[in-house]
């Protein structure tokens, strides 16, 4: 199967399960596994920050920061398909106890002017207090987008001019950095809590990394404690981030030269609807109404054929590229598209 599906898609590849297997480890809650100490200390160098945290999943990254910015009952600023808002289960909601107030970007992308609207401060009685932004960068459901640096600072800059926090779902941050040339630290720079994943492109089984200065870190990894994020000898998995730090980085532009040559291919298929200039890193989105078939029906065809993608609106579909595919996977992908595609017209 050419699984197209999600950059999550990747298995650990051997080098890095025998790296994983030699890891030194310890008793990761009392901070003895030397494995998620090196991992956390290679995060922090990387995002420019004082100190880093080791965790499960980057959904916790985003719940905890969450939490370390805002009190029940405040509102945070977020764009409308913001992963949180869209793909996190109500956790801010049910532990944050936060409301949410969204912002319409331009692919994932919004501006300081926004922050300001959102964050009317009204008669402070009747209002919520608006306490934390949240910036997806690159933005997932914007199709990869990367944020323009200028405008992630200015909204920063409006947000802390507002007395707001701003915290960076990174997820994808590294398909940014080797996309633009842009270092982390520089991207991370105004960020009061930033957080990478390394199980989408980095391809390790599990985990994410949060930072922030030292004292957010530590007043967060009372929050990893308290939603049984605290693990043991998790230098095991820990160990599959470092080597994905050392090896799976720079060759993320293959997986961005990969996604552009999937969508230019399919926006040669008749009934695709698909602008790839706006294909910026690994994220690939398109519409097939023009074949007269649902995205869910093009994708059982392509299933048939031994390519899965992704069917996320009644015509709207999804391919991300990966470390487990080739450029010969994508060009049969394409050709795989091109045959379902005729046979449905
Ligand atoms: C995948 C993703 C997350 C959540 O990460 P998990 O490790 O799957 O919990 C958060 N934000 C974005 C933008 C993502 O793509």
């Amino acid at each position: 199967m050419i699984d197209l599906i999600s950059d999550t898609a990747t298995r650990p590849s051997p080098e890095m399960r025998r790296f994983m297997a030699e890891a030194p480890v310890g008793d990761e809650q009392l901070g003895e596994d030397p494995s998620v100490n090196r991992l956390q200390e290679m995060v922090a160098e990387l995002t420019g920050k004082e100190a880093a945290l080791f965790l499960p999943s980057g959904t916790m990254c985003n719940i905890i920061g969450i939490k370390l910015h805002t009190q029940p009952g405040d509102k945070i600023v977020l764009e409308r398909h913001a992963h949180p808002f869209t793909s996190e289960a109500g956790g801010p909601g049910l532990l944050a106890g936060v409301m949410t107030h969204l912002v319409d970007g331009v692919r994932g992308v919004f501006t300081p002017q926004q922050v300001e609207e959102a964050a009317q401060p009204g008669d402070g009685i009747h209002t919520p207090p608006t306490t934390l932004v949240c910036i997806e960068n690159t933005h997932n459901r914007g199709g990869g987008k990367i944020w323009p640096l200028e405008t992630l600072e200015a909204v920063a800059d409006k947000a802390h001019d507002l007395g707001l926090k701003v915290h960076l779902d990174g997820a994808r941050l590294l398909n940014a950095v080797v996309a633009t040339g842009i270092p982390a630290h520089v991207w991370c720079a105004k960020m009061d809590t930033c957080w990478i994943d390394l199980s989408k492109g980095l391809g390790c089984p599990v985990g994410a990394v949060l930072a922030g200065d030292r004292e957010t870190i530590r007043r967060a990894r009372r929050y990893k404690q308290m939603f049984g994020g605290a693990m043991r000898q998790a230098g095991i998995i820990a160990a599959a981030g470092i080597y994905a730090l050392q090896h799976n980085v720079e060759r993320l532009a293959e997986d961005h030269a990969n996604a552009r040559l999937l969508a230019t291919g399919l926006a040669e298929i008749p009934g695709i609807a698909i602008d790839p200039d706006e294909v910026e890193t690994n994220i690939v989105f398109f519409d097939v109404a023009g074949t007269g078939r649902t995205a869910q029906e093009i994708n059982q065809a392509l299933i048939g054929h031994g390519v899965r993608m992704g069917a996320v609106g009644r015509t709207r579909m999804r391919a991300v590229t990966h470390l487990d595919v080739s450029r010969a996977d994508i060009e049969r992908a394409v050709e795989v598209m091109r045959m379902v595609v005729a046979g449905a017209r």
